[in-house]
């Protein structure tokens, strides 16, 4: 029940049906008897400054969640940012001070490398391919540089995405060694698909026949694709014998970072 009490936190993208988070979230808050609810807002990019105003003025609201198209545009919008937030110039989570004041954080990276600790993976001294070096790639590899990761070997189709996220990278962890060549997999410690490969019903794979045929048992693969849940990238990988994440794990493993920042859940939940 939302009452006139009840303090509010929104989640903003366009579209917005699909997300996941109201639900998670209300089923929370509604267990945990608190007087929070979570919106969600299906924004039009025209009204996008006039929200960021909005959202300063709205006295009972807690944060937002952001998700696509709006995490970059958020991200040039707000009033301070986290170091990893500013650094990858992306937001999906941001917080609204007492004063009216929006800070914004990008825990992408925190949620999977979670769901990933909760697999046994420790990713201190370990090596990692990366594929899909778009927002969620990024985050994802900023995350693993932070948690000294050794290693990265990143692909992606478009040269101006690897580019940008290997300079990113090398200057935010000078120690770190990133490659973006590779012809097998056995080397690796964590295979992450981080591309929209494997989404829906079309049966695709983010690599080719040749370069799995080298996976082995021993490299935990992970995918951030969330529907179908088990992708077919993922159901090879179980075919070998690894262990394996899937996309609604990491969205879960998130949800007590989003709630922590803004004020409204513990980190663990
Ligand atoms: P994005 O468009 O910013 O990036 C996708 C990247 O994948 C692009 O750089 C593109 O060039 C690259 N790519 C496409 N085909 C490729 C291939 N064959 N090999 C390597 N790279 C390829 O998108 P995004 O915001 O990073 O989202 C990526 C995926 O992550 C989406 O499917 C999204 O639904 C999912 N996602 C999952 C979670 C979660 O919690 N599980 C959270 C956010 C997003």
């Amino acid at each position: 029940m939302i009452r006139g009490s009840t303090e509010l936190v929104a989640i903003v993208g366009a579209p917005i049906a699909q997300v996941k988070s109201p639900e998670n979230f209300n089923t929370w808050f509604a267990n945990h008897h608190r007087d929070v609810a979570m919106l969600p807002i299906d924004l039009h990019e025209a009204a996008l400054d006039s929200f960021v105003g909005a959202l300063r003025g709205w006295q009972n609201l807690r944060g937002c969640v952001v998700t696509v198209p709006y995490k970059q545009a958020l991200a040039k919008r707000l009033d301070a940012l986290s170091e990893r937030a500013a650094a990858l110039g992306s937001v999906n989570v941001v917080r609204r001070e007492r004063d009216g004041r929006l800070l914004g954080d990008n825990v992408d990276g925190a949620g999977f490398l979670g769901a990933a600790r909760k697999h046994g993976f420790l990713p201190a001294g370990k090596r990692a391919l990366v594929i899909g070096c778009g927002g969620v790639g990024s985050a994802i590899a900023y995350a693993l540089g932070e948690a000294g990761i050794a290693s990265i070997t990143l692909s992606d189709p478009s040269s101006e995405r690897l580019g940008a996220l290997c300079e990113l990278l090398g200057t935010a962890f000078p120690g770190l060694t990133v490659h973006t060549a590779f012809n097998g997999l056995e080397g690796f410690d964590l295979l992450a698909n981080a591309s929209p490969v494997g989404m829906g019903s079309r049966a695709e794979l983010p690599l080719s026949a040749a370069l799995l045929a080298t996976l082995l048992p021993e490299t935990l693969v992970a995918d951030v694709v969330t529907a179908p849940e088990i992708t077919p990238l993922l159901n090879r990988a179980r075919q070998v014998g690894c262990k394996i994440q899937t996309g609604p794990e990491m969205a879960f493993a998130q949800l007590g970072h989003l709630g922590a920042f803004m004020g409204v859940t513990p980190l663990e939940i």
